[in-house]
Parts: structure tokens; sequence; C-alpha cells
């Protein structure tokens, strides 16, 4: 897949360039910013653009205000990491009221070449939420050139993120380009040497990935609630384990797929973390854990046979938790996997890993500098890797 990218642009002195980031980022009650992450990765597109002299206005979303003002889903904390790492101030153009485009267009006309500015949450817009064809006109109507950037929403349309495409020449972001590359790379690799480790909760964004990689990936190795609701279909007791039941049928096709490794031993016990113990797995369904019990994480057999696989891999894709690994002792299947991946990762395998949950683990063991690509996308990586288009990417792309 190839992107018209921004290096592209020769002339963009004093050009207003409106990016559509991913700031959609943790925040606290206190009202900081809890992740940073997204906002680190979104620096070089815009240090690229100050350095030419663009005026820089920027479109994020944060969280579900559902097209209303919500004070506590405003851009102020994410304003002043921003300047923290630009090392520069912030211009907030209050947007209270998206639909007086021509106050916003008043505010921005006061920047300079090689300024910056955060427009507040987009979705306090009624019109981003229900995608209106209009506002994509006025929101474009505030810039000359429109730069796809926050990768974490590419999986939506909406005015922000599609919608302004249309109406003004449009180019690809640095981290864009970043994340595209690294995905188009694991998925062109060859199959053999290939792992995808999949886990977590939500299973309707993770059986389209297995069902769309499982010829071009020599090894899935599995754990989550794949694995719970893989077992209690099979008959297999799991007491309070987190499962979900409206895949039972389609999660039994799986057997059937030989790249797919299942855990040999799980962990089980109380979610408060009392009464851990470890239950090996067979091929005859027996009761695994009592009702007031669940399956929490992958066991010690498992993590050991997943490890000779991620070993000697040479390309790794990432994404989903083993287990509940906020809390202790079920954190031990997440984080030996994390570890894993990141020492293989950057050599002797390319690795790549994603995913809200997943990257939090990976940093709780302060390896995220160690893997090839840490994608800013979880929802849009997955929705990549089963092989769906990402209309956000779609508008900037070449092929
Ligand atoms: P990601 O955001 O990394 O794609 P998901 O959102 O799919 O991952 O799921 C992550 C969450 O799933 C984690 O918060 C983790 O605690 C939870 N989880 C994974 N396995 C289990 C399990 N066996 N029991 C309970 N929760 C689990
Ligand atoms: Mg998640």
């Amino acid at each position: 897949m190839k992107l018209r990218s921004i290096t592209r642009v020769k002339d963009l002195v004093g050009k207003r360039v409106l990016v559509r980031v991913d700031y959609n980022v943790p925040i606290s009650k206190k009202g900081n910013v809890e992740e940073m992450h997204r906002i680190v990765a979104s620096i070089p597109t815009i240090t690229w653009l100050l350095e030419r002299k663009a005026r820089v206005i920027l479109l994020t979303h944060i969280g579900r205000p559902g097209g209303k003002v919500v004070a506590r889903l405003s851009v102020d904390p994410v304003a002043r990491i921003l300047s923290r790492l630009l090392k520069k101030k912030v211009i907030i153009i209050r947007t209270r009221n998206w639909s007086r485009i021509s106050q916003i267009e008043k505010s921005l006309a006061r920047m300079k070449p090689g300024d910056v500015a955060l427009c507040d949450n987009i979705r306090f817009s009624q019109d981003e939420e229900q995608n209106s064809a209009s506002f994509s006109k006025e929101l474009a109507s505030l810039g000359d050139v429109f730069v796809s950037d926050g990768f974490g929403v590419t999986h939506r349309t909406s005015p922000s993120v599609t919608g302004i495409a249309e109406y003004l020449p449009s180019y690809a972001g640095l981290l864009l380009e970043k994340e595209i590359d690294g995905l188009s790379r694991v998925c062109s690799m060859p199959t053999k040497g290939s792992v995808l480790v999949i886990g977590g909760a939500k299973m309707e964004t993770k059986l389209p990935v297995i069902l769309y990689l499982k010829k071009n990936i020599e090894t899935i190795l599995t754990g989550g609630g794949i694995v719970n609701t893989y077992l209690k279909a099979r008959g297999f007791g799991v007491g309070s384990s987190l499962v979900d039941d409206a895949y039972s049928e389609e999660v039994q096709k799986l057997e059937k797929i030989s790249t797919i490794v299942w855990p040999i031993d799980v962990v089980v016990g109380r979610t408060d973390g009392s009464g851990a113990r470890v239950v090996t797995l067979g091929n005859i369904p027996f009761g695994i854990c009592r009702k007031n019990e669940a399956i929490l994480d992958i066991g010690p057999k498992t993590i050991s046979m997943y490890a000779s696989y991620i070993q000697s891999a040479t390309t790794i894709i990432w994404n989903g938790a083993m287990g509940y690994f906020e809390q202790k002792p079920y954190d031990t299947g997440t984080l030996s996997i994390a570890r894993l991946v990141a020492t293989r990762s950057k050599g002797n395998a390319f690795g790549m890993v994603g995913g809200g949950e997943t990257v939090q683990a990976l940093r709780m063991v302060k390896m995220e500098e160690f893997v090839d690509l840490v994608s800013t996308g979880g929802g849009a990586m997955l929705e990549f890797l089963s092989g769906k288009e990402l209309p956000g990417v779609n508008i900037v792309s070449t092929t």
C-alpha cells in the first residue's frame, strides 16, 4: 500500500495545515493525561510541519462526549503535554460551538507561520458524531491542506477523519506512514517463522484477525477470553470466567485450524487474586474451576511452550492480554509474553505490538523501546489485520 506522503509537498510556508491526530487518551478524574504514547507519536509530523513554517491546526476527539460539551473531555490537559513536548506554546482554540465556524476561523486567523493550535474536542460537535457532509466542508474551509495522521481513528468515517479530504488536498502524516509501513510489512513477511499472539477480551475484533491471517501465519498463540470461550463451547466447566457466548459456535470452528496453539494449562482463582492455582488441561472436557472462580491467566507450561515459538520467530504480531493482568498473580502470562516479544524483536524478528491494554503491559515491563513498532491504534490495527480497508487511510492512498 502506497500513501501520498506530506513530505512530497514542497512549499508549506504560511499554509494552514489541518492535521487529524488521535489524542483520544485516558484522562484521570483529576484531569491529567494518564497515557501519553499517542501524543508523543504525533510529534514528528508536527515538528516537520513547523520547521517548514506551516500554520499547524490540530483536530482530535477525546472520549465520547456525544455531541455535547463535556468539560472533563476538553483538550486542555493534552495541550499542556503537547506544549511540553514541542517546547512551544500551543494555542487552544475554544470550539464550544462548532457550528459557529466563522468564529473559529477568526481565532485561527491570528496564527503566524510556525504556530501550532489545538482545537477543542471535535466530538463536542453533533455534526462530527452524525457524519454531516456540510460540516466536512466547513472544517475544510479552515485549512489549505489536510493531513491524516490519527492512525488510531482511521477505521472510522467522520468529517474530521475522512470528510475533509473531499475538499482539500490530503496527505498522510509521518505517523500514519510508519504504522501502515509496519502493518504492510508484517502482512507481506514469509509465512515461515511468523507468529501471531492473540488474547484480550473482545471476540468480535479478534476472531476476524485469526480467520484472515490463518493462512499466512505459521503459528497462532492464544490467550485471554477467546480461550475461555473456546473451552466452554467444547464443554469444559469454566466457572465465572470471561466468555462471550455469542461466539460459542464460531469459536468451535477454530478447532480445525491446525496453526492455532491453545494453552495446555491455565491459572484459575478468584478475581481478587486469592486462591490462585494451576490447572492442566486435557482433551476430554471437565470442570476446570468452581462457580465463584475463573480462568484468569495462561499457565507456566503454556508460557514455556509459547516461549519456544516466539524465540524462533522472525515476525511477531501481538495483540491482547493473556489474562487478567491488572491483578496479581494473573499478570505472569501477559508480562512474560511482553518480555519474550520485546526480547526477540529488533534484530532477530520484526515485532509489532498494538492495543490499549497490550501496550500498557509492555510498558509495565519497561520494554517498549525494544519492539519495532508499538502501534498507536488497537481497533484500527486489528481491522487492517482482518483485511478490512481503513477509510482514514484510503483517502491518502495512491493504490
Ligand atoms: P487490547 O485492548 O489489548 O486489544 P482487549 O481490550 O481485547 O485487549 O482486552 C484486554 C483486557 O482483557 C484486559 O484488561 C484483561 O484484563 C482482560 N482479560 C484478558 N484475559 C482475561 C481473562 N482470562 N479473564 C478476565 N479478563 C481478561
Ligand atoms: Mg482494549
